[in-house]
């Protein structure tokens, strides 16, 4: 689609050299640079005077919004932008030789502001010139003591004086990031601007519509031609918030369908293994059970049971703390298989959970008559054979083990398993299962019932990483969703408390205390080896110390990240076994691991942390019926809020205020909506890739509701026009297939 608009070159003002530092951008032709979305907008009517930015700031009502679209929700979040002109400049020494560069600036207003910087001062210095006006945006701190507006490196960018007039005269100027490339090629930010409104002006007939009106009127939004328009050359800040509503809208929107349709493919197409979920095993287990299943584990096996009832593959994924009670719904689900005649999987992320779960599924159906087997490496050769002999008779109904389990299911792997109709496969997942994943998965389950037109087997995934609906919805879109949200009664709540390092000692004699008790403990550093950089402890070194000092007569195991996987497992099952008292670790402590009889969880360096982690390892313990404790960590100048560097001095309060956070609540999903506010969604999901798709307008942190909205829409299409054959969807199908060259897969040949 795009390939009809006018090369970037060919503008007037763009020779060679500034087309390369276009397309460097990927910026090839007149559309790309429609998409180039400016990243704030100068607006002299709504523009903070650094005045009123140090009363917002001092009030903490810098983005609470008056009117209905305020600068902050056309600016990125969090940043505010004002117009100043440098006062004077000041470069300081410290005694430790770290320097820093300040420049004192100022605005109509009478209050001055400081810039400061700590990095690249040479360049800076020369950059910035008295008595220029410059654009400033970033996050401004105020500091009480000094009663000081700050900003730290923010992004500068200069006011020339054609701008200068523009913006005088009340016109709202779009701000677009300038990178160094188009600096170096002569482009600055006035001329992208005329580049952008000269595209406008000229090929705005290009530019169709892709949604038919109906989507636009429901929704509210301008059509696309209007948002162009409004995003470059804008008449006033509302047009602009509705513009980029749009752009997230379609943005999103794009994306949801491919889950639509993806998801429609399984369900139209596929016929499910018949499971009926009457099941008297069930029943017999719900009787002897101990206990009481809690509203939201009935909730989720009524909805299991609806899956099973709708002749459809099932595509679940269970989410829910650690603890929550997951694994017992999947053991109702699988007796629900077994007794329609089915073989099924629970695949475990490693050995010494697999081994948990088996122990744990053969006491729960024990005298049952169903025959749980296990299969993990390493097993004797004889082992092995029983066990694969009563796998492949059918014999075997619960089959636990790692992803041993599906290798051993492709034709490659030496150790082939013949799998006998398999109906159900639960993931309890600790690494991320992907689409493809699961679509490989699922086509192997389904080579085992040996037919030429097998069902589909159903499958649960089990995540104890609470994730916010916005972001389930876009990773994990093609699967429905079931939360627990409700721990059983019996738990006691773990004691979570806030602490700082010089007290640390304190807390090492109550670990000694919990562990003459006969309890054991955890302490988590966040790296391996010591950093010179950041100053971390290291569990290793730190091992050594606590081992030979601290806890001398104790028994103190180590596990990290370095150690082989099965080194890993040994240690974890030797503290299992008692055969540690304290173990010292990085974040490697499996996620489920169950050790009842461990009481503490200690975690130094906290604030290195994100919220959900801390979660994650706060859920080490609590498991038993004592009560547990959660001690977090955290730097002493933390707690009085006195930085050692200027730089530390304004985050101390927000780090501690972060991590109090831990000690008022106990919900996973609560503390993940807090953690995605505060530190995004690679917090959540892990700092390894993160699986989300990259948005050019979308921001998953503030854009929930726009998700739900372009999901409802999309999901409503597909399933009203799945091949998008009705004419007033044409458009939509020609942009879609363009975006989405796999697309074609989805749609009957036209
Ligand atoms: P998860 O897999 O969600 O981490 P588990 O299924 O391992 O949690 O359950 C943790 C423990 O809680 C197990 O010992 C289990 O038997 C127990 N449990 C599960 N559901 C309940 C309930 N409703 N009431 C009391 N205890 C429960
Ligand atoms: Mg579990």
């Amino acid at each position: 689609m795009s390939s009809q608009f006018t090369p970037i070159q060919f503008l007037k003002g763009v020779g060679p050299k500034r087309a390369e530092a276009f397309h460097a951008l990927k910026i090839h032709t007149t559309m790309d640079l429609l998409q180039y979305v400016p990243r704030a907008y100068l607006d002299r009517s709504t523009i903070f005077s650094l005045s009123d930015l140090a009363e917002r700031c001092r009030k903490q009502t810098l983005f609470s919004s008056e009117t209905d679209i305020t600068l902050a929700d056309v600016n990125f979040r969090n940043e505010a932008t004002v117009i100043v002109r440098i006062k004077s400049l000041h470069r300081r020494e410290f005694a430790n030789g770290r320097k820093m560069l300040i420049a004192v600036i100022k605005d109509e207003s009478s209050q001055t502001a400081e810039l400061v910087f700590f990095q690249q001062i040479q360049y800076y210095e020369r950059l910035l010139k008295e008595e220029q006006l410059y654009v400033v945006s970033g996050s401004p701190e105020f500091e009480e003591r000094y009663r000081k507006l700050q900003f730290h490196h923010p992004a500068i960018e200069k006011v020339n004086e054609e701008d200068e007039e523009l913006y005088s005269k009340g016109v709202i100027l779009p701000q677009y990031p300038m990178t160094k490339e188009l600096k170096n090629a002569g482009v600055w930010m006035a001329l992208v601007r005329r580049l952008a409104i000269t595209a406008l002006e000229t090929e705005h007939e290009k530019i169709r519509e892709v949604f038919p009106a109906e989507i636009l009127n429901r929704n509210n939004l301008p059509d696309r031609k209007t948002a162009f328009y409004a995003l470059h050359a804008p008449n006033n800040l509302r047009e602009i918030g509705e513009a980029r509503k749009r752009m997230k809208f379609e943005e999103l929107f794009f994306f949801e369908m491919v889950l639509a349709l993806r998801k429609r493919g399984t369900k139209v197409k596929e016929q499910g293994v018949f499971v009926e979920p009457k099941s008297a095993k069930a029943r017999q287990l719900l009787d002897r059970l101990p206990f009481e299943l809690t509203g939201a584990q009935k909730k989720v096996l009524n909805e299991i049971a609806e899956d099973f009832r709708s002749g459809k593959p099932m595509n679940r994924l269970l989410q829910g703390d650690v603890g929550s009670g997951k694994t017992i719904v999947s053991v109702f689900a699988m007796l629900m298989a077994i007794e329609s005649g089915y073989q099924t999987l629970i695949m475990a992320p490693t050995e010494i959970l697999a081994e948990q779960h088996y122990r744990s599924i053969t006491a729960l159906l024990e005298g049952m008559d169903v025959n749980v087997v296990q299969l993990v490496g390493g097993q004797k050769k004889k082992v092995r054979t029983a066990v694969n002999n009563e796998i492949s008779s059918g014999k075997a109904h619960i089959i636990v083990g790692t992803h041993a389990l599906f290798s051993g299911m492709s034709n490659k792997s030496e150790t082939l398993i013949e799998y006998n109709k398999i109906g159900l496969m639960v993931i309890d997942e600790q690494h991320r299962f992907g689409v493809e994943q699961r679509a490989k998965l699922r086509s192997l389950a389904m080579k085992s019932h040996k037919t030429d037109e097998p069902p589909v087997p159903h499958i649960l995934v089990m995540s104890a990483t609470p994730i916010p609906r916005t972001l389930s919805m876009t990773l994990y879109g093609d699967l429905d969703v079931s939360i627990i949200n409700e721990m059983p009664k019996n738990r006691k709540p773990i004691k979570t408390k806030v602490i700082f390092e010089s007290d640390l000692h304190k807390y090492f004699e109550f670990i000694k205390q919990e562990v003459h008790k006969g309890r054991q403990a955890y302490i988590v550093y966040p790296l391996v080896e010591q950093s010179e950089k950041m100053e971390l402890k290291s569990a290793t070194e730190h091992h050594e110390f606590l081992s030979n000092n601290v806890f001398q007569g104790m028994k103190v195991g180590l596990l990290h990240g370095q150690m082989l996987w099965y080194e890993k497992d040994d240690a974890m099952k030797a503290f299992k076994d008692r055969g540690y008292d304290i173990m010292v670790a990085t974040t490697v402590v499996e996620v489920g691991i169950d050790i009842p009889n461990a009481t503490v969880m200690l975690i130094e360096n906290a604030e290195r942390f994100g919220l959900s982690q801390l979660h994650q390892l706060r859920g080490r313990v609590g498991r038993g019926a004592e009560q547990s404790y959660c001690y977090l960590a955290t730097k002493d100048h933390f707690r009085y809020h006195i930085g050692k560097k200027p730089e530390e001095l304004s985050s101390a309060r927000a780090t501690v205020l972060r991590l109090k956070t831990m000690e008022d609540t106990t919900d996973g999903f609560q503390i993940a909506e807090v953690d995605l506010k505060l530190r995004g969604p690679g917090d959540i999901l892990g700092t390894r890739q993160s699986g989300l798709p990259e948005f050019r307008y979308t921001d998953l942190i503030s854009d929930g509701d726009i998700v739900s909205i372009a999901r409802k829409e999309a999901f409503a299409l597909i399933e009203q026009d799945p091949h998008l054959r009705k004419p007033e969807h044409r458009e939509l199908r020609s942009a879609f297939l363009d975006e989405y060259s796999a697309g074609h897969g989805f749609f009957d040949v036209a």
